[in-house]
């Protein structure tokens, strides 16, 4: 005989998210998600999508007419992005400097593309010379780079490398999850042919959507490999020539089909991530976006002479730092994971670990979206000062939370 078990309701205490995403969600959007959902072909419903297209054509800069969201974490842009543009054997170039450009490399391979990648240390920009280098060299179809490399903290020059694509006729995708809506991300200014990202970094929702911009050429190339589902043929389809795209929830060609206003059936919109998606770009664009980027740097510099002031030193290239995320040395002697530990059961503050090469040796804080002030900021490094205290690490008390409130006096 089987137990019917229920547990409770969700029910847990309101933690400060103060890691590298995801963060607390602007209560704005919360709201937004319980609003009842309409059909997916709804003329209400459908305005919402064209809405939410324009709305996120000015959070990434851009006139790109193919602005949408990607149903799926930030990953399942990443991916869309990547399987629609690359066919078995096609060159492509990864800039590899962190866990997220390591991811797109793997996924790359999946497709299997030939990849090149240029290999970036962590913790400093990688140099565009050695991309041109690697361009010229292979001549790819698609250069592929990370913005801000949450795992690394580093802000990649994506400019100088837009500029290196179109020289060489190359694409280029950037991922900018971690940045968009926190930092500048300026589509085209970048000459970005497909930049993606996600909402739960500074856009300040929760994960699951992820916004996409496609410029025409790059949409031109998606098209050109647009498969004919049995039975269901497409205008202008090209099908069966090995150069298919490898997936069917990812084919943006499918995509665009959906959110044009042919409205071809694909998936089912995912309504309230949609809701979700368009309340974080209204809140985005109501602050404006320099002021947005603005109260990022400032809650950014306001933490990084928090945690000197403790004595305590920032991770990594700091003139190329992304502003959302700090890197901080754990310092020798004290056990990061308990202060981590510690900083959530004593003060219900989530700060962030760390991957690969930099496992155990730094945490990460992030100040994102509404996070992103100064209460946070304070009630963070007064927490951080008290654990480490507690762990008998030696530092003059107050220094930190001082340090951050001069820099938002
Ligand atoms: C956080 C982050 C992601 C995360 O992807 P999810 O699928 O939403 O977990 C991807 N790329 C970068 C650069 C990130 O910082």
């Amino acid at each position: 005989m089987t137990t019917t078990q229920t547990f409770g309701e969700l029910d847990h205490p309101s933690r400060l998210l103060m890691g590298p995403g995801p963060i607390n969600v602007h209560p704005r959007v919360l709201r937004a998600m319980s609003v009842q959902l309409l059909g997916q072909f709804d003329p209400e419903f459908t305005g919402y999508m064209n809405e939410t297209m324009a709305l996120y054509r000015q959070v990434f800069q851009t006139q790109n007419r193919w602005t949408f969201l990607i149903d799926g974490t930030s990953r399942a842009a990443i991916e869309a992005a990547l399987v629609s543009v690359l066919a078995p054997g096609d060159d492509v170039v990864v800039v590899n400097a962190g866990r997220f450009g390591l991811l797109l490399s793997e996924i790359a391979q999946r497709c299997d593309a030939k990849v090149t990648t240029v290999e970036g240390e962590w913790g400093k920009v990688v140099d565009p010379q050695a991309v041109e280098d690697a361009v010229k060299r292979v001549r790819p179809r698609l250069v592929a780079c990370v913005h801000g490399d949450t795992s690394t903290t580093m802000a990649q020059p994506i400019a100088a490398i837009g500029e290196i694509c179109q020289r060489y006729d190359a694409l280029l995708y950037v991922d900018a999850t971690a940045t968009i809506g926190g930092m500048s991300t300026p589509v085209d200014a970048w000459r970005a042919d497909i930049v993606t990202g996600g909402l739960q970094k500074c856009l300040g929702g929760p994960s699951g959507s992820g916004p996409i911009t496609i410029s025409d050429r790059a949409a031109e190339h998606i098209n050109g490999r647009k498969h004919v589902e049995a039975g269901i043929a497409t205008a202008g389809s090209v099908a069966g020539n090995g150069r298919r795209i490898a997936s069917n929830y990812f084919d943006l060609a499918m995509i665009m089909d959906y959110w044009s206003d042919k409205r071809l059936n694909h998936h089912t919109e995912a309504a309230s991530m949609l809701y979700a998606a368009r309340e974080c770009a209204r809140v985005v664009l109501e602050e404006g976006l320099q002021a947005r980027f603005a109260r990022h740097a400032q809650a950014g510099a306001a933490v990084v002479a928090g945690v000197e002031a403790m004595g305590l030193s920032v991770y990594g290239d700091k003139a190329h730092k992304m502003t959302n995320v700090t890197a901080v040395v754990i310092p020798p002697g004290v056990d990061g994971d308990r202060v981590r530990a510690r900083m959530r059961t004593d003060f219900e503050i989530e700060i962030g670990t760390a991957f690969g090469p930099l496992a155990g040796k730094v945490w990460r804080i992030g100040a994102m979206g509404v996070n992103a002030r100064k209460h946070a900021v304070l009630t963070t490094l007064a927490a951080l000062e008290a654990v480490l205290r507690g762990e008998g690490y030696g530092f003059t008390a107050g220094a930190g939370v001082d340090a951050a409130l001069g820099v938002f006096s």
